[in-house]
């Protein structure tokens, strides 16, 4: 239903031509003063002569002003005429709110205005035919009651509008005095207007069969400000109980902007019920809810700030902000928008492969997944110690504390079990025993015992992987502002979360065990299927076992702080949130960062919880996807790698008739140098160059240049091999 509100808009549509109506018997300078004062204000302007002409031109143009001489009483009776006027407004209105103006004479000045109010004039001049005078009359006119009058109208509007609503509705005042009702919640409660209006809402009858505390919690909601929705029984006049769906807004109004603030404000409840009959079927109601300060997330807040704003914007500028806002209110808010498919394939494929997981789900084809219970290690009983390690072992590890240190020389070494070893040693340099006041016995059983779950088959994600990420992780843990920012409790959850971040790792993304249906997919519904397990194993591993936990000698509330910490790592590596986490760090650290000067203030950028645990997320993201950034030879392995890796799942997809997640990683047609180079440009060089620019890591950089720039020679030599064919 569309209600006709123009005189709301009159305001801003026609501020300029405001209409008057000039009531004077005989031109005269009074007169004249006026039409001048109307032309110059660039109001519409008719004169009439006599009463008749008058009520005449109304009739027709029902103008927002009429100015009516008084100051011959034998020409025509200025007041009946008010009269007549205002009923003529009032049966074309409905209601009475014309403005009369009555000019009278000076010597009249003294006299009560109170015979003029009774006939309707709402203000009195006196006689003036300055010029001047007249427009500085009409202009204050204009901008006080005669726009107050608009005001008025829009709000007779807006009540045209309610008394047409089907759905419900009650106003109250703030000591709930019901002040209206409208002729839906009369036909629907039974009520009439005169028997509700006035009356306190504890005195009309309630249904019993609501929860006692009903009303309290009710009450104690709108209390605070907040609305208030929920199934109510409401009692009819006839004692019938309805159910409705009932909404209850609390108005706060002028002056009454905070919240506890009860004066000036009002109760709007409605009940909306769609059907006429008062039977008990559920009813509906809603109500438009108007507040200023009950924000409940900051979401909420920006959209309210846009908003505002959007009021006070030229066109062009509302319109972006509605572009603005309409961003804001999707979910996916950090995920860049992947155009279509024209795109780069292996950009498609690689988003398509490690940012979904579970949507694409197919039934039936069970991936069977690797062993139900977690792997002991057969080694288990005899322990490692730090003195056992062999002498060639020990000296592939001699350099772990550069970036450049090659973890395939440890690889071989100690045949394909580097992650204890280099745990024994990275964990030692931090003084993780000391912190979680366990025996070394204890971190090398819980260390063989993480790395026996990673599955050596794998040719990317087994154990040197891990290794890797530890190594990297150790790496950026030395670096100044990381230092800075992070505690030691930190520290070690950094270094357990990469040791542990893909353990029981299956080989296959996230995608292909959805679409498989596997347990895993089934266990955590599809989402972060992976991760999820990763640090969920990582746990069961370290506490079902006393030998091997290393967490049993800490204080609970340290080891609650600790293991927190340690998931919401794990979980950070999950590649769907890519984006959000290196946003949030550059918007909450490396943005601030380079706006500040150097002082002092530098500190609490860096330390407060919430941007440690974004410092945290981003050095585990980065260590995980170091590999671009590793020495050449290093980097070329790892690319060889994790595309055999990728390779075999193709292959596996194609045997089980699964659908292919990235069709570009099929061993027959795969362009390696192409897939680095969507990978470094999708997900590498943005996030690199943020988290370069917190922790300062010109030589990572430098590798990865390089890195880059072998891969597009190869790429333009339409080369698709890890490495040019010998000369
Ligand atoms: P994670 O499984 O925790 O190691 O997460 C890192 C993701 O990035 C994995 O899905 C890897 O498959 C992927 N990834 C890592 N390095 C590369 C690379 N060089 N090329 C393509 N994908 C990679
Ligand atoms: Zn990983």
């Amino acid at each position: 239903t569309q209600f006709c509100s123009c005189d709301a808009n009159r305001e801003t549509a026609e501020q300029t031509s405001h209409s008057v109506l000039l009531v004077f018997a005989k031109e005269d300078s009074q007169n004249n003063g006026f039409c001048w004062a109307c032309e110059k204000a660039n109001f519409r302007c008719n004169v009439a002569r006599t009463p008749e002409a008058a009520l005449e031109c109304f009739k027709e143009k029902h103008h927002d002003l009429v100015i009516i001489d008084h100051r011959h009483s034998r020409y025509f009776d200025a007041e009946s005429l008010c009269r007549e006027v205002l009923l003529i407004y009032f049966y074309l209105n409905g209601f009475v709110d014309l403005f009369g103006v009555c000019c009278c004479r000076p010597d009249r000045e003294e006299a009560s205005v109170m015979p003029l109010i009774k006939s309707g004039f709402n203000r009195r001049y006196v006689e003036n035919a300055n010029m001047m005078a007249c427009y500085n009359e009409l202009l204050q006119l204009e901008r006080g009651e005669v726009l107050a009058q608009f005001k008025l109208r829009a709000c007779n509007a807006i009540f045209t509008a309610l008394e047409q609503s089907q759905e419900a509705i009650e106003i109250t005042n703030e000591d709930q005095v019901i002040q209206y009702v409208n002729p839906a919640y009369e036909s629907i409660m039974g009520y009439q207007q005169g028997e509700l209006i006035g009356k306190e809402i504890t005195e009309v009858p309630k249904s019993e069969k609501n929860k006692p505390d009903l009303l309290e919690t009710i009450n104690s909601c709108i209390r605070k400000g907040k609305e208030w929705q929920g199934i109510y029984y409401a009692k009819k006049k006839n004692g019938d109980s309805v159910q409705q769906n009932v909404k209850i807004t609390p108005v706060i109004g002028q002056g009454g902007k905070h919240k506890d603030r009860r004066k000036g404000s009002l109760d709007v409840r409605s009940t909306t019920s769609r059907g006429s009959d008062g039977s008990s079927q559920r009813r509906h109601s809603s109500m438009a809810r108007i507040h200023s300060m009950t924000i409940e997330a900051p979401i909420t807040k920006v959209i309210n700030i846009i908003n505002a704003a959007q009021e006070s914007s030229p066109m062009p500028v509302a319109e972006a902000l509605d572009r603005v806002l309409e961003i804001l209110r999707t979910t996916e808010l950090y995920s860049p928008q992947l155009g279509t498919k024209e795109e780069d394939p292996h950009t498609n494929d690689l988003v398509g492969g490690l940012m979904t997981d579970g949507l694409r789900r197919l039934s039936g084809n069970e991936y069977i997944f690797a062993a139900k219970q977690p792997h002991l290690p057969s080694h288990l009983a005899m322990p490692l110690s730090l003195n056992d390690i062999p002498p060639h072992v020990a000296q592939t590890m001699e350099n772990e504390d550069s970036w450049d240190f090659d973890i395939f020389n440890l690889e071989t070494a100690c045949l394909k079990r580097p992650l204890t070893y280099l745990g024994l040693k990275i964990f030692s340099r931090f003084g993780v025993c000391e912190f979680l006041s366990c025996p070394e016995a204890t971190l090398r059983s819980w260390l063989q015992g993480i790395e026996a779950n990673y599955h050596s088959t794998n040719s990317y994600h087994n154990s040197s992987h891990a290794a890797d990420v530890l190594h990297a992780t150790a790496y950026f843990l030395c670096k100044e502002r990381v230092k800075q920012s992070l505690e030691q409790i930190d520290e070690v959850a950094a270094l357990i979360a990469a040791t542990v971040h893909d353990v029981d790792h299956p080989g296959r993304t996230n995608s292909f065990l959805c679409n498989a249906g596997s347990e895993l997919a089934i266990l955590y519904n599809d989402t972060a299927v992976l991760e999820s397990h990763h640090a969920a194993l990582a746990f069961q591993i370290t506490t079902r076992d006393d030998k091997c936990n290393i967490f049993r000698n800490m204080e609970r509330n340290e080891y609650r702080t600790l293991r927190q910490a340690i998931i919401d790592m794990v979980l950070a590596t999950e590649m769907t949130k890519h984006f959000e986490h290196v946003n949030k760090f550059v918007n909450s650290i490396n943005k601030p960062l380079a706006a500040l000067e150097e002082n002092g203030s530098v500190k609490g950028i860096l330390t407060s919880p919430d941007n440690r645990i974004l410092v945290k997320r981003m050095l585990i993201k980065c260590a995980d996807i170091s590999n671009p950034c590793r020495p050449l030879e290093l980097c070329i392995e790892w690319a060889g790698r994790i595309s055999e890796e990728y390779f075999a799942q193709t292959d596996e997809e194609k045997r089980q008739s699964l659908p292919v997640v990235m069709p570009v990683f099929d061993r027959n047609t795969c362009s390696i140098p192409k897939s680095q180079i969507s990978f470094i440009d999708y997900f590498i060089t943005d996030m690199f160059d943020a988290w370069d620019a917190f922790a300062d890591l010109p030589n990572l950089m430098q590798h990865l240049d390089n890195n880059f720039k072998y891969w597009k020679g190869l790429d333009e030599r339409k080369l698709h091999s890890l490495r040019p064919p010998p000369e």
